[in-house]
């Protein structure tokens, strides 16, 4: 059994069937991730109508200038819902730099200090921003479960960092990318206890399903690259990753 710890369900087309697939390829719990309030609202009524799928609460890097006071109180009232695992995803980006770096680090300090407050592990998007972030993250003092690097796409020494701050680090179909070498070398070099898998669907489809619309079934595809790098069996990669995604969400 496997568990997808990051996919944006509600961005999916035909998400009927995709549900049907996970349910086939033993993908027996979804973590699907908010980008805002409405689509907060769209997954917690999808993780209501499911058991196997759970929800969580924030608003993107990308959407930072969006943050208010009344998004906050958004996230705030959502994230007493009992479908409602995590908070986020939430952030820096430098590379798209949607949003001004100011308004980013105020949007992404508002969510740790909300995860803090419900004691809701974070999840956190990434991109050209390791300093500041591994800088907040440390001044911010963590929560007991601090949270996720999501779709981690450094080498080992920026992993360690955020291990050492008591992150776990989530690998996406990135991982099976020809040209991902020290991807793969951090991948083998995380601590068992601190892995997770993703598909980070409907984006970065894993090889051989690279270009095409991502799923959660996909993320079998991510285990057996991580497996061949570790020198494990797929079904001992499986466990690890599905236990340490039930300990961090506690679901
Ligand atoms: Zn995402």
């Amino acid at each position: 059994m496997l568990i997808d710890s990051h996919a944006h369900l509600v961005s999916l087309e035909n998400l009927p069937e995709v549900l049907q697939r996970a349910q086939e390829n033993n993908i027996n719990k979804i973590v699907s991730i908010s980008s805002d309030i409405p689509s907060t609202e769209a997954t917690i009524s999808l993780a209501e109508e499911y058991d196997y799928i759970f929800a969580t609460t924030g608003v993107h890097p990308h959407s930072a200038d969006q943050m208010s006071e009344e998004v906050l109180i958004g996230i705030d009232h959502f994230a007493e819902n009992d479908k409602v695992v995590a908070i986020g995803e939430t952030g820096l980006d430098y590379f798209y730099m949607n949003s001004e770096k100011e308004v980013q680090i105020d949007s992404f300090t508002e969510h740790i200090r909300l995860g803090k407050k419900h004691n809701l592990p974070i999840i956190i998007h990434v991109r050209n921003a390791d300093q500041d972030m591994i800088e907040i993250l440390t001044k911010e003092s963590a929560a007991d479960t601090p949270g996720v690097i999501h779709c981690f796409t450094g080498d080992y020494d920026t992993a360690k960092k955020y291990l050492d701050l008591g992150y776990y680090i989530s690998f996406s179909g990135i991982v099976t990318y020809k040209r991902s070498e020290e991807l793969r070398e951090a991948a083998k070099k995380i601590p068992k206890d601190k892995i997770l898998i993703e598909t980070d669907s409907p984006y970065l489809a894993p090889v051989p399903h690279r270009g095409k619309p991502n799923e959660p079934s996909y993320v079998k595809h991510v285990a057996e690259t991580i497996s061949d790098v570790r020198g494990i069996s797929f079904d001992e990669i499986a466990e690890i990753t599905k236990a340490n995604a039930e300990k961090l969400f506690r679901i």
